[in-house]
């Protein structure tokens, strides 16, 4: 038997623990070209809270009574497929939240736990820094010089994109709430400013005075009134990446906005939403200009590890209290 964590209601607002339940699963015999693996390290993702609604989405949402599932580093404990061995590493971004369990070999990729830490594959060279990477560079287009904003500046995604802002030789602004956060974003990866957004008010003037030429390229993984604050002081030609808006994920009020249509006119600026798997034809190239800055020291990784897998719920939601730097993982 395997232990899996199910989704036993739709969340209505924040997520609490009753929304999650823990069931025991019978192992399958395995087929050939499957693989039987061990669940090593979990991610847990804002973009999961969307899954748990039952609304139309990029991608279907999680049925209650099934299985959760993401992105998962696990061991190979047995193969009945070729090229895989027992004792290697695979990467899955659609594995169960399940302790053991039996997938088609095709479901997932060998990693290389040489080169990077094994969980480095759900964060920073995986779709996390895919994701910062693909939406600065093809979308913000950062010039040497220009000014980049970041909200959620703090987070997986966050970190990577200001450190790739910076290795373009931005001047970066990371936005985030809490006083260790902007300490680390300053201190260990060389931000220019980091503000904290508590008090909009104060925002907005420190943000002035941190980039008083205006905002060239704002990357929001945010929303909601922050954004529309950040957004009032963007310059002509300005780009707005739009990667997330965990502001909103939990709202069950009338949205709040943000509201960009003025200030994205009178500036002739570009607003653009994506999802990471837009790129997918380039993944290749991304994953690779990655692990080259990786290993050449210009991208640090960064994690907030919790251990056990009875955590994965909690962890999930202390997504949305901030309880992370870096990327959040569920180590088993
Ligand atoms: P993070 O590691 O950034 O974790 C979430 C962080 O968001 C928290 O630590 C917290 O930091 C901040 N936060 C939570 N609630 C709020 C709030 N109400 N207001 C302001 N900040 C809040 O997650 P990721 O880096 O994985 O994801 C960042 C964003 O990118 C998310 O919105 C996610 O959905 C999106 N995303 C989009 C992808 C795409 O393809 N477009 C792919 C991957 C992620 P703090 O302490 O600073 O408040």
């Amino acid at each position: 038997m395997s232990k899996a964590f199910i989704l036993k209601s739709r969340p209505v607002g924040k997520p609490v623990l009753a929304d999650f339940e823990e069931v025991e699963v019978a192992d399958l015999p395995l087929e050939e070209g499957q693989l039987l693996l061990e669940g090593k390290f979990y991610s847990v993702d804002p973009y999961m809270r969307g899954r748990m609604s039952d609304q139309k989405s990029y991608i279907p949402p999680f049925e209650v009574g099934q299985p959760l599932a993401g992105g998962v580093v696990a061991k190979v404990l047995e193969s009945r497929a070729e090229g895989i061995h027992p004792g290697d590493y695979v990467l899955g971004m659609m594995l169960k939240w399940q302790t053991v369990q039996a997938v088609w070999a095709n479901e997932v990729q060998k990693i290389d736990v040489q080169l990077a830490p094994p969980s480095y594959y759900l964060g920073l060279l995986g779709l996390t820094g895919l994701t910062a990477y693909f939406g600065l560079t093809r979308i913000g287009k950062p010039k040497p010089a220009e000014t980049v904003v970041i909200s959620g500046a703090a987070g997986a995604v966050g970190i990577a994109v200001g450190q790739i802002a910076k290795i373009m030789g931005c001047n970066v602004i990371g936005v985030a709430g809490h006083k260790s956060k902007l300490t680390y974003l300053k201190e260990d990866l060389g931000f220019d400013a980091a503000l904290d957004y508590h008090d909009l008010d104060k925002l907005e003037k420190d943000l002035h005075k941190a980039a008083p030429l205006g905002v060239d390229i704002y990357f929001d993984n945010v929303g909601g009134e922050l954004s529309d604050r950040i957004l009032k002081q963007i310059n002509h030609g300005a780009r707005i990446i739009i990667c997330g808006q965990i502001a909103l994920y939990n709202e069950t009020s009338k949205a709040v906005g943000p509201y960009p249509q003025v200030p994205l006119l009178i500036n002739s600026a570009l607003m653009k939403g994506f999802i990471v798997s837009d790129y997918v034809d380039s993944f290749h190239e991304g994953q690779m200009q990655l692990i080259k800055w990786y290993r050449e020291g210009l991208l640090k990784g960064k994690e907030t590890v919790v251990i056990g897998f009875d955590k994965l719920p909690q962890t999930f939601i202390d997504l949305f209290d901030g309880k992370n730097t870096g990327k959040m993982i569920v180590q088993a």
